[in-house]
């Protein structure tokens, strides 16, 4: 185990929280545990435009609900502007950083006039050994970094993709802090990782162009460099970053849909990393487990049907309290309407009953929010297979069974069934599913003699009356 390890998860709230920015969350929240370390949370609000309130909120809300907060306060970038600045200031005293006062425009034009010809633009570096006084400094200008001269490479050991290596002539004297004051992207990365003492950088492989630069920035204000880990993207299926258009994106509308956050937090971890051919993980299991080793150097392909399919048996796992905490994040008051129209030991035994064939929880909600009225129209056609000619008096035989008996257990029941069919001389399922599309006028449902069980007598009665009253 290592020691001291500090990791940090540092979302921009521009959307909300997407699910490629939360298997991050996840990767650094198991290496933190794994190493019985501290898991971090940094804010790159620093896009005023973009970033809101509202998605800073959201995107808090969804870690809250996969249990993903950070072990110290969150901090936020904008508040730490004067910080920043004070560290820009030394990389000019030092002689790492210098101003910059070409024209925007100019440098506009040159790099178009670059791309025009298909090469790639690099500062000139007109102004990094330009003398300046601090009256210069009064002009608009821009901060430079001053890539070090002497450079023939840079490579850093990833610890998923082993060496990365980048000749120094790609890189130029980037800007740190643009005409307006404000820092850029990969210099505040920098700042604030040194200040959270942070040790291991874990982040989408979108991160590696800026990583070469960042280090740069380490080396000049003589501070540690943490180990870096890029993760790979997820992918759509037709193998491009994984986008709207291919799936749902959002850890909102996952929640919404009725995705257990046990189970989606299963599925990313997943994705993209193996311990043999476990699929299924406690928590436990998972920060036991966990190790870069087997995080794979490709994209991981997004498969909802396995989601899905983790989804149910997470549902399935699930006992009374835990589905009624689930139910309660859905929001809109589902609780509240199941609450008001089954009884707490009905909706016990509904529970237990539809969530052996449940992928989604909303699913499952809706189906028992919706047996509870009597279906107020029958689709005969889902049934047109198992319609005989006998099939009225098969049902109205039931109904005559159904009606003096008291006793409502599934076995009793099922003896009925069998007997009335037998002297029909058809197959249970000739009665079966016609009497599930009675009882909740759909085909798919949990087993038809619990559910008279739950509905009680006479509401079945009821219904299988109104199914024979169609049928004429
Ligand atoms: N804010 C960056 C992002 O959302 C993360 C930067 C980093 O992890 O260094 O992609």
């Amino acid at each position: 185990m290592l020691k001291n390890i500090r990791v940090r998860f540092a979302p921009s709230p521009t959307g909300h929280l997407h699910i490629g920015s939360v298997r991050v969350a996840i990767f650094n929240w198991l290496y933190a545990r794994h190493n019985n370390g501290t898991y971090l949370m940094r804010v790159e609000d620093t896009d005023t435009q973009r970033s809101t309130k509202e998605f800073l909120d959201s995107q808090i809300d969804s870690l809250r609900w996969l249990n993903l907060l950070p072990d110290e306060p969150i901090v936020y970038q904008m508040s730490r502007l004067e910080e920043h600045k004070k560290v820009i200031n030394k990389l000019l005293e030092s002689g790492d950083a210098y101003p910059c006062f070409c024209e925007p425009e100019e440098l506009e034009k040159k790099r178009q006039e670059r791309e025009a010809l298909g090469r790639a633009y690099k500062y000139e570096g007109t102004c990094r050994n330009k003398k300046y006084t601090q009256d210069d400094l009064k002009k608009p200008h821009a901060i430079r970094f001053k890539v070090p001269d002497n450079l023939e490479y840079l490579e850093f050991n990833d610890l998923i993709r082993g060496p990365v290596k980048i000749e120094s002539d790609q890189l130029d004297d980037f800007i740190i802090m643009r005409r307006d004051g404000a820092p850029t992207y990969n210099f505040v990365v920098v700042a604030d990782d040194i200040f959270m003492q942070i040790t291991h950088v874990i982040r989408g492989e979108d991160h590696i162009p800026n990583t070469h630069k960042q280090i740069l920035i380490y080396k000049a204000l003589n501070s540690n460099i943490p180990v870096f880990a890029h993760l790979p993207l997820i992918l759509g299926p037709a193998g491009n970053k994984l986008s709207k258009r291919d799936a749902t994106v959002s850890v909102q509308e996952y929640k919404q849909q009725g995705f257990l956050a046990d189970a989606l937090f299963n599925y990313l971890v997943r994705l993209g990393w193996s311990h043999g051919d476990q699929e299924l993980f406690t928590r436990e299991e998972m920060v036991k487990f966990f190790d870069f080793d087997h995080v794979g150097k490709k994209g991981a392909i997004f498969d909802i049907k396995k989601l899905e399919w983790i989804n149910g048996v997470y549902i399935r796992q699930s006992d009374y309290n835990s589905l009624v905490n689930a139910i309660k994040e859905l929001g809109n008051n589902y609780l509240q309407e199941l609450e008001k129209i089954w009884s707490q030991e009905q909706l016990k035994e509904l529970f237990e009953q539809y969530k052996q064939r449940a992928t989604k929880l909303l699913d499952m909600v809706l189906d028992i929010i919706s047996l509870h009225n009597d279906p107020k129209v029958l689709d005969l056609a889902l049934v047109q297979k198992w319609v005989t000619p006998n099939s009225i008096d098969l049902l109205q035989a039931f109904l005559q069974e159904l009606n003096k008996t008291s006793d409502l257990s599934h076995d009793h029941l099922l003896n009925l069934a069998n007997n009335t069919v037998e002297k029909f001389n058809l197959k249970l399922v000739n009665l079966a599913q016609l009497l599930r599309l009675a009882l909740t006028g759909k085909i798919m449902s949990p087993g038809v003699f619990e559910l008279i069980k739950i509905l009680g007598k006479d509401s079945a009665v009821n219904r299988i009356t109104f199914l024979i009253k169609s049928l004429k």
